[in-house]
């Protein structure tokens, strides 16, 4: 990052006035903690007893015999507490806002995860929590809703615009704007205005540190590919840090293909050509958006990568041909997911299936002393009321109906 927050020509911070100097500020806690080893040492030691650091490196022996190509390992990112990589996120800005003295704590969130990890690292310490969430997020995942507001934050559902992630930041960033003293705000993903993109980064270059050590252990040297989907880009850019000093590893991003390219059903940004450059949320990258910036809608199975932008690091490594990026269909993520179940008895994530897909269509061409890790990114029970409706489970709906049936009463 450059000290204006870029990487090549992505990033930056487009911010009102009023937050300058809390950024300021910002950037100067991280990067204090990122030079005191102290800091990172009390990270891993939380991550170690209240998640489950280090996650394992699981060898897929039966999906590597079924494809007959390289070695498949699959880095177990579903195993940290609330089941996804996000953990590692808000626990390293739970650590920040505690140096800081904050008090309070926002974050928005579409699907749910990230204001679930958010909560929960809240409770743990001791913040004042407050949530925003599109009206519309907030009907379709009261899983999610539920269990944040039992662990004691306040869910605010935000009722502007197409009531969905983009008008939650817009008012979580409303929220700082008159809480700057005594509020941080938790960004979910590797995108924003800087410092938040290598921030968070940082805090997730732990699954691609352990991974590094893991595989050496395993197989005897470097990976030949590393596969991670991409949202906002925090897991892939998670796992690709440590290798991309390796120059003979190959790092390939999977964005949702959604309904495929051509029905514009999607969330390609960088493996495309639907999308251009612009600035929106406070940062540069590659959006999806119309001739005049309005931003498209975007589709995807998987609401973790149903998003208009994308990290604007991975912006530069794409631009700098360091990352390839592929897309894999909504179909063609259902299938992945039931092979794996089938095959390892492991549930991926709907968005972590997307890297699978990915994985599996390349191991057949390359050859058993080889090696490739999938970076799961989160777990796949969480995503049951999707996944059964897209099975077209007829015993599922039955007992959906049925539930509902009796709480009528
Ligand atoms: C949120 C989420 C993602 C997408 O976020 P990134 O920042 O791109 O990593 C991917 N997988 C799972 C399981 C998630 O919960």
């Amino acid at each position: 990052m450059d000290k204006n927050g870029y990487f090549g020509n992505w990033g930056g911070a487009f911010i009102p006035e009023v937050l300058h100097q809390t950024f300021e500020d910002l950037k100067r806690e991280y990067i204090k903690a990122r030079q005191d080893p102290a800091f990172w040492q009390e990270y891993l030691s939380l991550m170690s007893t209240y998640s489950c650091r280090p996650t394992p490196l699981t060898h897929a022996e039966n999906l590597t015999r079924h494809f007959g190509g390289a070695q498949i390992y699959i880095k177990r990112e579903d195993l940290n507490h609330t089941g996804a990589h996000k953990a590692n996120n808000v626990i390293g800005q739970g650590l920040l806002v505690k140096r800081m003295g904050k008090k309070r704590v926002i974050a928005e969130t579409g699907a749910g995860q990230h204001g679930m990890a958010t909560a929960t690292m809240a409770a743990r310490f001791g913040f004042e929590c407050t949530i925003y969430m599109g009206e519309v997020d907030v009907q379709r995942q009261r899983p999610n809703v539920f269990w944040m507001e039992k662990m004691g934050a306040t869910v605010v559902p935000v009722k502007d615009g197409s009531r969905t992630l983009k008008d939650a930041i817009n008012e979580a960033f409303r929220d700082w704007v008159t809480n700057i003293d005594d509020t941080h705000y938790v960004f979910g993903t590797a995108c924003g205005p800087a410092p938040f993109p290598e921030m968070v980064s940082w805090f997730q270059s732990i699954i691609g540190q352990e991974a590094a050590g893991q595989i050496q252990a395993r197989h005897g040297g470097m990976p030949a590919r590393i596969y991670a989907c991409v949202g906002g880009g925090s897991n892939a850019m998670g796992i690709f840090g440590r290798f991309l000093q390796e120059p003979g590893v190959e790092l390939v991003g999977v964005e949702a293909g959604g309904k495929g390219i051509a029905s514009g059903m999607h969330a390609v940004r960088l493996g495309g050509t639907d999308a251009s450059p612009g600035v929106a949320q406070g940062y540069k990258t590659m959006f999806l958006q119309n001739e005049d910036g309005q931003m498209l809608e975007t589709h995807s199975v998987a609401a973790g990568l149903d998003y208009v932008g994308v990290s604007p690091i991975l912006a530069d490594h794409w631009e700098k041909g360091r990352v390839r990026f592929e897309s894999a269909t909504d179909d063609e993520v259902m299938e992945a997911l039931d092979l794996t179940m089938k095959m390892e008895g492991i549930i991926p994530a709907l968005e972590s299936s997307h890297a699978f897909v990915q994985a599996f269509k390349e191991a057949p061409g390359l050859s058993p002393s080889e090696a490739i890790i999938i970076n799961m990114s989160g777990r796949g029970d969480k995503d049951i009321f999707t996944i059964a409706h897209a099975f077209q489970d007829p015993s599922w709906k039955a007992f959906i109906i049925q539930k509902g049936l009796e709480y009528s009463k």
